[in-house]
């Protein structure tokens, strides 16, 4: 039984009509004694239907969705609603605001934070507000995602590997629904503290995105991350006479299936990419060479690919440490 959470909300669930607020998560500190922090939070409702919850800034370096949900939240009006949908345009509220992946505040990390913890840091208890509160009344979730600052992807949607075949073959219907260029599965994990996870408990059908990234937003990947949570939500007849431009072409399923299709960095230093992002490259082909800027005269050290398959995801930074992901690959989906 999950405890109470100490965040309250200034809008209502359960009226229909639009509500535009903040969810309060008290914060006492040297600069405000009786303060809280303002997580911002629209839910427009219209009689029933399904419940769907958007969510942006679950990491605040990762624009495309928080810009895509801001802007959906000013479109929409409750006349083009069936049911409920709640957006969270900034989940990781301190992270966001500072343009961080982490709180600054606390340096927890959203995605890695479910179940939650009332009684924890914020965001802690944000997550278990999310989890406790709000997958509760939804039926769907879209966490909306991009590379962040360290990691630029071909703009792609995912779904976690789940055990219930119903739940799994709703998440593949959103995955074609939202169209996104590529849409990959992740391998069954252990990892079991993101929002992805969290739905999974919950019995909520749920897909999340890579859009873009390093720390900005491009007019193509925008576009994919608006017409396709429009195309979702039209898909699940959350807002049935959407917008949502012309046909696109069916997203091309993947799936990354094990820690093979991941390199990373073998050595400190500056890397020289050897491989580009959206290439297909072969199992023991060169993917970077890392130059040592102590030792300029050292060789540098190389890392391969250990799959075959296409480069959905490179690092942008040019310093590395070992340790830090540099590519990750897709295959087709097999199935
Ligand atoms: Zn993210």
């Amino acid at each position: 039984m999950l405890q109470k959470s100490r965040i309250t909300s200034e809008v209502d669930f359960e009226q229909d009509g639009k509500h535009q607020g903040s969810l309060r998560l008290p914060h006492s500190v040297h600069r405000s004694a009786y303060g809280w922090i303002a997580i911002p939070i629209v839910v427009i409702k219209n009689g029933r239907g399904p419940n769907v919850l958007l969510t942006a800034g679950n990491h605040g370096d990762e624009y495309e969705g928080q810009l895509a949900l801001m802007k959906l939240c000013q479109q929409l009006k409750p006349a083009d609603v069936r049911g409920r949908i709640i957006m969270l345009t900034a989940a990781n509220f301190p992270a966001a605001i500072a343009g961080l992946r982490t709180s600054p505040i606390d340096d927890l990390n959203l995605n890695r934070s479910f179940p939650g913890d009332p009684d924890g840091r914020p965001t802690a208890a944000i997550a278990h507000y999310i989890e406790s509160e709000l997958l509760p009344i939804s039926d769907f979730l879209v966490d909306l995602h991009s590379g962040g600052s360290s990691l630029m992807y071909l703009p792609s949607a995912l779904t976690r590997q789940v055990n219930d075949n119903r739940l799994a073959a709703k998440q593949l219907e959103m995955l074609k629904a939202f169209a996104a260029p590529i849409s990959y599965c992740a391998a069954a994990s252990h990892e079991d503290r993101t929002l992805l996870a969290a739905a999974e408990r919950a019995e909520v059908a749920a897909i999340g995105t890579e859009l873009g990234g390093s720390g900005t937003t491009s007019v193509h990947s925008l576009a994919v991350a608006e017409f396709g949570v429009r195309r979702v939500l039209k898909y699940l007849g959350s807002v049935p006479e959407s917008d949502v431009g012309e046909d696109p072409t069916p997203t091309r399923v993947m799936e990354v299936s094990s820690s093979a299709y991941y390199v990373y960095a073998p050595d400190y230093g500056v890397w020289e990419p050897l491989a580009d992002l959206g290439d297909d490259v072969k199992a023991g082909q060169p993917a970077a060479a890392v130059y040592c800027p102590q030792t300029p005269w050292r060789e540098p050290v190389e890392a391969h690919f250990e799959h075959d398959g296409k480069i959905i995801c490179r690092r942008v930074p040019g310093p590395v440490e070992r340790g830090d992901c540099l590519f990750h690959l897709a295959t087709d989906w097999s199935e």
